[in-house]
C-alpha cells in the first residue's frame, strides 16, 4: 500500500463518467475539490472521446503533465486529475446515438469487465489504495464493480435533488404517478409544488418512448444500497425542503453548484472542465460592443433539435423584439431532411446588425457578461446551475427528461423566470415568445426575478466557499473516505 513520507496512507478516488460533457464536467469539478483537500483523483470514461478530451488537455491546460507509466503508455492529467479510458465495446467511428437501446445494453455488458481490468491494472498492480469510486447516473453498473472490488461507492447525482426525490418515490412506489388509465394525475410530494403531467420528468410518464433510459434509471434505484454516499450537483439553500424530505428515506448531500469557479467569485485558475465542441470566441468580442443588460441569450443545449416551424417562431420573435440576441443554433449531429434545427432562410442576413448566431459558445463566459439580460433555455441542469451562479433570469422552454420539472422549479420554487407555453399544436408561437421576452425584461415582475436570482447567486457563492454548506459536505465526504470506511459484505448502508 502506498505511503506518504509521514507514513500516512494515500487515498485514491476514481471518478467514473458517462462520456458526455454535462456528465464529465460536474465530476471533474468535484474531483478538483477533493484534490484540494488532499485526495488523489483519477477520472475514467469510455475511449470514444479520448482523442477529443486529450486535445483539450493539450490546448487548455498548460500545467498538465504527460509521463510514462509502467506499461510505457502515456498518462494524461487535467488540473491534477489523471485521465484514464476504457473501451465501451464499439469501434471509434460507430454512431453511438443511432440505437440507444443497443448502445446502453452493450455498455452494460462490456463496461464492468473493462473498468474492472482497468482498476486492477492501474491500482492493484501498482499497490495503490483505491478508497472510493464516484459514479454518475448513466454508468449504474460501475457500482457493481465497486462492490466486486470492495471499494465504497458514491453516486454523484447530476440533476436537481428534486428529481432524485421524484424518481426515488416513483421507483419505490411510495406515491401515485400518472398511468395509461389515469394520464392526467397531478402528483403531490413532500418539499415540492404540486406537479402536473407537464411538470414531471418525462421518463416517469406512460408516454415515455425511451425505454433504455428508463431501464437504466430504474436499475440505478434498485441498486441504490450499493452506494454508500449520495451526493448532488446542487446546494442546500436552493432545494432545502426537498433535501430535508429525503433525510429519512435516502439522504442526499449537495456539493455544488459544480460550475466554473469564476462564476462563483473564486479564482478562475482553479477551474477545471472540458469542451467537447469548439466554442466561437468571437461572440465575446461581439458582446463587448453591446449595451449593459440588453442581450437575450438563447441556447437549447447539446442534444435538443427544434422543428423548422419552432425555429421560425423563435427567430421571428427575436427579430421583432428589437433586442440584440446571441443564439446558439447548434447543427444536428445527424443532418435532417425536414429543416429541423435550421434557421429560416435569410434570417442571418436580415438580423446581422441585431444578432450573433453561434454553433457553440463559451456559455459560462457569456452568462457572466454584463450585456446579457436574460436566457431562453431548455432547462438542462448544467445550464440552469450556470445561470443561477451568473445571476441571469430565465425564460424556460423544457423538452424532455428532467427539464420539465426544472422549469417548474424556476417558476414556482426559485421564482427566477417564466415559462413559454405551447399551443394546441405543441408549438410555442411567435406571440408567446414575444410576450415572455417583454415580461422578463420590462414586466411588473422583472425586478423580482433579477433580485431572486441574485440572492441565489450569493447563496451559491457562500455554499461553495470555505465553511459553506457544500464545502462542509465535501469535507465530510473526505473525512469518511480518509477514515477508511470500508464496504460491508451485504452491500452498503447510508450514513446519516
Ligand atoms: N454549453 C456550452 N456552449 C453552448 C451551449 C451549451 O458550453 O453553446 C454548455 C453549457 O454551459 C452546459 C452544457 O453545455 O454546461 C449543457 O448542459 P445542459 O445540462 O444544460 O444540457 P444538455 O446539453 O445536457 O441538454
Amino acid at each position: 500500500m502506498a505511503l506518504t513520507e509521514d507514513k500516512q496512507v494515500i487515498h485514491h478516488v476514481l471518478l467514473v463518467a458517462f462520456a458526455a460533457q454535462g456528465h464529465i464536467n460536474p465530476l471533474l469539478r468535484l474531483g478538483k475539490r477533493l484534490v484540494s483537500k488532499g485526495l488523489h483523483v483519477t477520472l475514467a470514461c469510455t475511449g470514444n472521446i479520448q482523442e477529443r478530451l486529450l486535445k483539450q488537455v493539450a490546448t487548455t491546460n498548460t500545467e498538465d503533465e504527460s509521463n510514462n507509466s509502467s506499461n510505457n503508455s502515456k498518462s494524461h492529467s487535467i488540473s491534477g486529475i489523471q485521465l484514464l479510458f476504457f473501451s465501451d465495446g464499439f469501434d471509434l467511428d460507430y454512431d453511438r446515438k443511432a440505437d440507444l437501446d443497443h448502445y446502453f445494453n452493450t455498455l452494460e455488458k462490456v463496461g464492468p469487465v473493462n473498468l474492472s481490468n482497468m482498476i486492477i491494472e492501474h491500482y492493484y498492480n501498482n499497490h495503490k489504495k483505491l478508497s472510493c469510486i464516484v459514479i454518475n447516473p448513466f454508468v449504474p453498473w460501475a457500482a457493481d464493480v465497486a462492490v466486486q472490488h470492495r471499494v465504497p461507492c458514491a453516486l454523484l447525482w447530476i440533476q436537481p435533488c428534486s428529481i432524485f426525490a421524484i424518481y426515488y418515490r416513483f421507483f419505490n412506489k411510495l406515491n401515485s404517478f400518472p398511468t395509461s388509465e389515469n394520464p392526467d394525475l397531478s402528483v403531490e410530494l413532500p418539499g415540492l409544488p404540486v406537479l402536473s403531467t407537464e411538470d414531471l420528468p418525462s421518463f416517469v410518464l406512460p408516454s415515455n418512448p425511451f425505454n433504455s433510459l428508463l431501464k437504466m434509471i430504474s436499475g440505478l434505484y434498485q441498486n441504490m444500497k450499493k452506494h454508500k454516499w449520495v451526493l448532488a450537483n446542487s446546494f442546500l439553500e436552493l432545494e432545502k425542503d426537498v433535501i430535508h424530505s429525503m433525510s429519512e428515506l435516502c439522504p442526499i448531500r449537495p456539493v455544488g453548484p459544480l460550475v466554473p469557479t469564476s462564476l462563483l467569485c473564486e479564482d478562475e485558475e482553479s477551474d477545471v472542465g472540458v469542451e467537447l465542441w469548439k466554442p466561437e470566441d468571437a461572440c465575446s468580442e461581439w458582446l463587448n460592443k453591446q449595451s449593459a443588460s440588453s442581450v437575450i441569450y438563447v441556447s437549447f443545449g447539446s442534444i435538443t433539435v427544434l422543428s423548422a416551424k419552432q425555429m421560425e417562431a423563435i427567430a421571428t420573435a427575436l427579430k421583432n423584439s428589437n433586442h440584440p440576441f446571441l443564439w446558439v443554433a447548434k447543427q444536428p449531429e445527424v443532418p435532417t431532411s425536414d429543416g429541423a434545427g435550421q434557421l429560416p432562410n435569410g434570417f442571418i442576413e436580415e438580423t446581422k446588425d441585431q444578432g450573433f448566431i453561434a454553433s457553440w459558445c463559451p456559455q459560462t463566459k457569456v452568462l457572466a457578461h454584463p450585456a446579457i439580460v436574460c436566457f431562453i433555455t431548455h432547462c438542462g441542469w448544467n445550464s440552469l446551475s450556470e445561470t443561477i451562479a451568473a445571476g441571469v433570469p430565465v425564460i424556460t422552454f423544457p423538452q424532455w427528461s428532467d427539464q420539465p420539472t426544472n422549469a417548474k422549479l424556476v417558476t414556482d420554487v426559485f421564482k427566477i423566470g417564466l415559462k413559454l407555453r405551447r399551443n394546441s399544436e405543441g408549438i410555442v408561437s411567435t406571440e408567446e415568445v414575444e410576450t415572455c421576452i417583454e415580461e422578463i425584461i420590462n414586466g411588473p415582475k422583472s425586478e423580482e426575478y433579477k433580485k431572486n436570482v441574485m440572492e441565489l447567486k450569493a447563496a451559491a457563492t457562500k455554499a461553495v466557499a470555505s465553511g459553506g454548506s457544500s464545502d462542509m459536505n465535501i469535507q465530510w465526504l473526505v473525512d469518511e473516505i480518509s477514515n477508511g470506511n470500508s464496504c460491508e459484505s451485504e452491500g452498503f448502508h447510508f450514513s446519516k
